[in-house]
């Protein structure tokens, strides 16, 4: 990445700034930060944060510069951003898209001891996939349940609640589907096969929902999507 023909003073003293083994901040930058100082990880996420992921057009422009103060500053600005709002180190927050997080974000307030006891909460949260989400989510103002991965009632839950739901309708002579079965149209009876229906959470997850047979409805498609999408 940081290739031959930019080599000049700017290269010389970013090396000396973030390649530098010895630097005392070396600790603090890896826990946000994948790989090693002597193979440029911290001074290439400078540039790469700095430069808004343009590197070669940063690096046009400053490679004559004299000092390093304006990406040291920048650099700084987004650690020291991620240390005050989130207060615990996970090791899940190493190697995230910091420098989009910071451009998203920084200018939102967060209250601390509550985004810590967010993230808390998240990481118990069995439901939950994908924990390296769990940052952005909260920075989003926990709406953005995609970046979760929340779990997803498993084939045999299905299965039960579908078979239970259609013998259910059946003997009322009306859909399988709650809601198709307080319709007017043709489908208010209409028994859709496991196939044409998703699972569907009662009480959202985001809402404290459980992903449990208890929590779980089949909705036909169309229903399931109307209700995801509101
Ligand atoms: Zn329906």
């Amino acid at each position: 990445m940081l290739n031959a023909i930019y080599s000049g003073p700017f290269v010389t003293l970013g090396k000396e700034e973030f390649s530098n083994s010895q630097n005392a901040n070396i600790q603090k930058w890896s826990a946000y930060i994948k790989g090693s100082a002597n193979r440029q990880a911290f001074f290439e996420s400078a540039l790469d944060w700095a430069s808004k992921g343009s590197i070669d057009d940063y690096m046009s422009i400053h490679r004559n510069d004299k000092n390093i103060n304006e990406l040291k500053k920048y650099f700084n600005s987004v650690v020291d951003w991620i240390s005050s709002v989130f207060t615990d180190v996970e090791s899940e927050m190493c190697g995230l898209e910091w420098g989009r997080l910071y451009e998203e974000y920084h200018k939102k307030v967060y209250d601390q001891s509550k985004v810590s006891k967010d993230v808390r909460k998240l990481y118990g949260d069995p439901y939950i996939k994908n924990r390296k989400g769990i940052f952005e989510y909260i920075l989003g103002g926990s709406v953005d349940t995609k970046l979760l991965d929340v779990r997803i009632f498993d084939e045999a839950t299905k299965r039960s609640v579908y078979s239970k739901q259609t013998s259910e309708a059946e003997t009322k002579e009306k859909s399988n589907c709650s809601h198709c079965a307080i319709g007017h149209d043709a489908n208010k009876s209409k028994i859709w096969s496991f196939g044409e229906m998703d699972a569907d959470h009662v009480t959202a997850w985001s809402k404290g929902g459980a992903t449990t047979a208890k929590n779980c409805e089949m909705l036909c498609k169309t229903h399931n999507r109307a209700k995801g999408n509101r």
